[in-house]
């Protein structure tokens, strides 16, 4: 039973999952927090069982010998389990990368070098790559981006309408992010309605405290809503999405306010936590129904963006037969669903209601058995899809 290590390193967390290639089950995962504090903590679980530890870790090749030892305590025993591979969680590939690729020394220099792009995102995976290259000598190392899976965007998707050499001189175009769920989640829909993912036009809503939207027409990406950072698009938990550019000339100029201030305001103190004082959904919601006017405001503006795309994506696919809903929000916010889907029947979408009330934690359809276009919650699953894509390279 061979098994895949999927490693997602931040600059101060390495998250990891093991996961059994037969069965696709998660053997155990483990997360340690606050790397380079003095105050790290580690936790390991398994089996149903959850083992923390509090313990300086200074720096990622501590957390991959903590993560072993997590292994050796708690088990299961990594040898025992057959490991093969790890499979690396990758922000930015670029325009380079658009698959799987097996980490070599200048695949990890083109990794570092796109950190231009993604600098709170890259260095922190370099860091984890490097740390587990020294824990795991020998073993291959497969990254897996989450930029990949948009690569297949048209031209005239990624292109953004500002002076050509710039452009191309500084790398400025749409990329797009959470290309490994909006993968998953397209592949498990046209499994669970058995089509072939080849004939399915594809809305899938990726709703977590990032969020995007991505169009999929026979299983590819043509269009996204997150840009060349994961900025743009719908409403997020502390990021706006979509904004017109020219508020921060006028922010700068008026409001006195430095880069810095404009990319803590976009990225920090806008989206939910910015309009309505809480980043998290389920108290947005909560304020709202208490009747708590800016509450209400917030959840009408992500409601309003989330028909807003939909409608756009519909007509850049020419029709659409199947839209899957995923991630916290997504699949958790019988609200947000409603919300969003609630006077479309003119275009084909006919919610369920009492369907979409009564979602559990499989796969579900949400929308009625009339509607032209048939609406899911998928529960999303971005370690399998990684551990998957990792397999498939090293058993090539
Ligand atoms: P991340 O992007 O950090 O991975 P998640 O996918 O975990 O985020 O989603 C976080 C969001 O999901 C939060 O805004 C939270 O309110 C929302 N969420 C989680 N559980 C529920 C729930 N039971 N009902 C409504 N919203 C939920």
């Amino acid at each position: 039973m061979p098994s895949i290590l999927v490693i997602n390193s931040g600059s101060s967390s390495l998250k990891y999952q093991l996961i059994d290639m037969d069965s696709e089950q998660t053997l155990a995962s483990g997360l340690i927090e606050r790397i380079g504090e003095p105050d790290g903590k580690a936790t390991h679980k398994v089996g149903g069982e959850s083992f923390d530890i509090e313990l300086p870790v200074p720096d990622h090749t501590e957390a991959c010998r903590v993560m072993r030892g997590g292994f050796d305590h708690h088990g299961p025993s990594l040898e025992a389990s057959d490991l093969i591979a790890i499979g690396h969680r990758v922000v930015h590939g670029g325009a380079r990368f658009f698959e799987p690729t097996v980490i070599d020394r200048v695949v990890k220099i083109q990794i570092e070098d796109l950190s231009e792009l993604a600098p709170l995102h890259n260095p922190g995976a370099v860091q984890g790559i490097s740390a587990a290259e020294q824990s795991f000598p020998g073993l291959p190392m497969v990254a897996v981006f989450d930029t990949a899976f948009h690569q297949t965007m048209p031209a005239e998707a990624y292109t953004y309408a500002i002076d050509y050499d710039v452009a191309q001189k500084y790398r400025v175009r749409k990329y797009g992010f959470h290309g490994t769920s909006h993968r998953y989640v397209s592949g498990a829909a046209a499994e669970f309605l058995g089509r072939p993912l080849e004939e399915l036009k594809q809305i899938v809503l990726h709703l977590g405290n990032g969020a995007s939207v991505c169009a999929i027409d026979g299983g590819r990406s043509v269009e996204t809503s997150m840009g060349m950072t994961p900025l743009a698009g719908l409403v997020m938990g502390t990021r706006s999405g979509d904004i017109d550019a020219s508020v921060l000339f006028h922010l700068a100029r008026r409001a006195g306010m430095s880069i810095d201030d404009l990319d803590e305001l976009l990225n920090k103190r806008s989206g939910l936590l910015g309009m309505s004082g809480f980043g998290d959904s389920r108290d947005v919601q909560a304020r709202a129904a208490d009747g708590d006017e800016r509450a209400q405001l917030t959840a009408s503006v992500v409601a309003h963006r989330l028909k807003f795309y939909i409608g756009a994506y519909q007509a850049l696919l020419g029709g659409v037969d199947v839209i899957s809903f995923t991630a916290g929000i997504g699949e958790h916010s019988v609200e947000v669903r409603e919300a969003a889907l609630t006077g479309l029947s003119g275009v084909g979408i006919e919610l369920d209601h009492a369907r979409n009330a009564a979602v559990g934690s499989d796969i579900s359809v949400i929308s009625t058995d009339a509607s032209p276009v048939t609406v899911l919650v998928v529960p999303t699953n971005e370690e399998l899809e990684i551990a998957r894509q990792t397999f498939k390279v090293v058993s090539a």
